[in-house]
């Protein structure tokens, strides 16, 4: 209103010279501009696209189906992601509708959408792999942006403990981005990650995702990520993204390959074999000079059965003690895994000399943190083969068929007795009639 009155004032006074109309113009051209600067701040527009509905379930696990579970964290993503300021969301569907991957490309096109993230949980074929991961695509900027968002992702679900297994690209037959909502989204302009937010079939995972809360706590983190990710603030949780400093990529000039080659080195060496302790200490080296290494799998039996893979420390070189269960020869190999999940299988090392507990003694496989659940059941079955080759060859077999002999000729003396005594009775019974008869005639 001043500056008005101003330029009404300068008009009045006949004052209005070139100088002033030249100010003039600037100032106009400044409103002109201002609101589109102001509504470009406040266009993040942001698709949450939960996976799969409709007769597609997605992974089913011990009563859990995938699209139930994803719905849930996507509503409460976006009731989340609501309350920050300068941004749209949208729901591709917040029913059980089945969309193909082109249709919710499609829609996120058609609302301008920055970003669309893609809802999912995980499962393996072995059953094996737990963690948190994000797809992105493999071109260009898609590439950049979806890498920045992935890592901020995977930096939220560290704050719960969820395994960071990183932000990943896969490819398909044809060189395009293997996962569809991707590869279409791709086409069309919108970027799009793929959350994978944990393992149905894992129990490492299962603490993650099991209660309705921990579902909505996962929809938080993604809106919180999301809103990082924008540098987006919101007056109603008093929070201000505004310095959040996104992991920064380089803009890939060609298509980003994932790595399909297993680790580079995978070696052991033994450090002690403790054998009153029946204990090994093992080092191991592995490396991936593409993706980088996840996780480690050892098997005491030549490779025959691994343990439950555990988590790849942070070095390239580090120290295991696994427990040796009563009753074999350690034959020791260990599988390292790359982020891709592929597996080289280590150099294997055999130690002789651990001696057989005998039965009676106390048994140590419990008390060992170390090891895994799988290598108890393996001990206890070890201990089960033991006692079982025991009776084989002399004592327990020996002893059972002696018992029941003595218990047949117990019986069968009692039997023989009591005929015995009865026939007696029987015998006497009838000579004292006959003597009787005798006396009445
Ligand atoms: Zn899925």
């Amino acid at each position: 209103m001043r500056v008005a009155s101003y330029i009404f004032s300068l008009m009045k006074n006949g004052r209005f010279r070139r100088r002033n109309w030249l100010f003039f113009l600037v100032l106009s051209f400044s409103f002109c501009l201002f609101p589109i600067t102001a509504s470009a701040a406040e266009e993040v527009v942001v698709v949450i696209d939960p996976g799969h509905g409709g007769e597609n379930l997605g992974a089913e696990y011990a009563g859990y189906t995938e699209k139930e579970i994803n719905m849930i964290v996507a509503n409460a993503m976006y009731d989340e992601l609501s309350k920050y300021d300068g941004v749209t969301v949208y729901l591709t569907q917040n029913g059980d509708a089945e969309l193909s991957l082109a249709e919710r490309a499609e829609f996120a096109a058609s609302v301008n959408a920055d970003l669309m993230i893609a809802l999912h949980f995980n499962m393996s074929e072995q059953h094996t792999l737990f963690g948190s991961e994000v797809w992105i695509s493999a071109f260009g900027e898609d590439y950049q942006e979806g890498y920045a968002f992935g890592e901020a992702v995977l930096a939220q679900f560290d704050t719960i403990g969820t395994y960071h297994k990183g932000v990943k690209v896969r490819l398909n037959d044809n060189g395009e981005d293997y996962y569809g909502v991707i590869r279409e989204s791709h086409a069309r302009g919108v970027t799009t990650a793929l959350v994978e937010h944990c393992y149905l079939d894992h129990e490492n995972d299962t603490d993650f995702y099991n209660t309705t809360e921990k579902l909505e706590r996962f929809g938080r983190l993604d809106a919180t990520a999301t809103a990082q990710y924008f540098g987006l603030s919101s007056q109603t949780l008093g929070v201000d993204y505004s310095d959040y400093e996104k992991v920064q990529v380089e803009l890939p000039t060609s298509v980003v390959k994932p790595d399909d080659t297993p680790p580079d080195i995978s070696y052991i060496e033994l450090v002690e074999a403790d054998k009153e302790n029946r204990t090994l200490t093992i080092r191991l080296s592995a490396e991936d000079y593409d993706s980088g290494m996840l996780y480690y799998s050892y098997s005491l039996d030549g490779g025959e059965t691994f343990s439950t893979l555990r988590k790849w420390p942070e070095a390239d070189t580090f120290q295991f003690t696994v427990e040796v269960p009563n009753g074999i020869t350690p034959h020791i190999v260990v599988n390292a895994y790359n982020k891709y999940d592929i597996l080289a299988e280590s150099n294997d090392i055999i130690v002789e000399g651990f001696p057989l507990v005998s039965q009676a003694e106390p048994e140590t496989e419990t008390a060992q943190p170390e090891t895994s659940l799988e290598v108890i059941a393996e001990a206890q079955n070890n201990v089960a083969n033991t006692l079982e080759d025991v009776s084989e060859s002399s004592t327990k077999e020996n002893k059972e068929p002696d018992r029941s002999f003595m218990t047949f000729l117990t019986i069968s003396g009692i039997c023989i007795g009591s005929l015995f005594v009865l026939l007696m009775i029987g015998y006497s019974y009838l000579h004292s009639r006959k003597k009787k008869r005798r006396r009445k005639f």
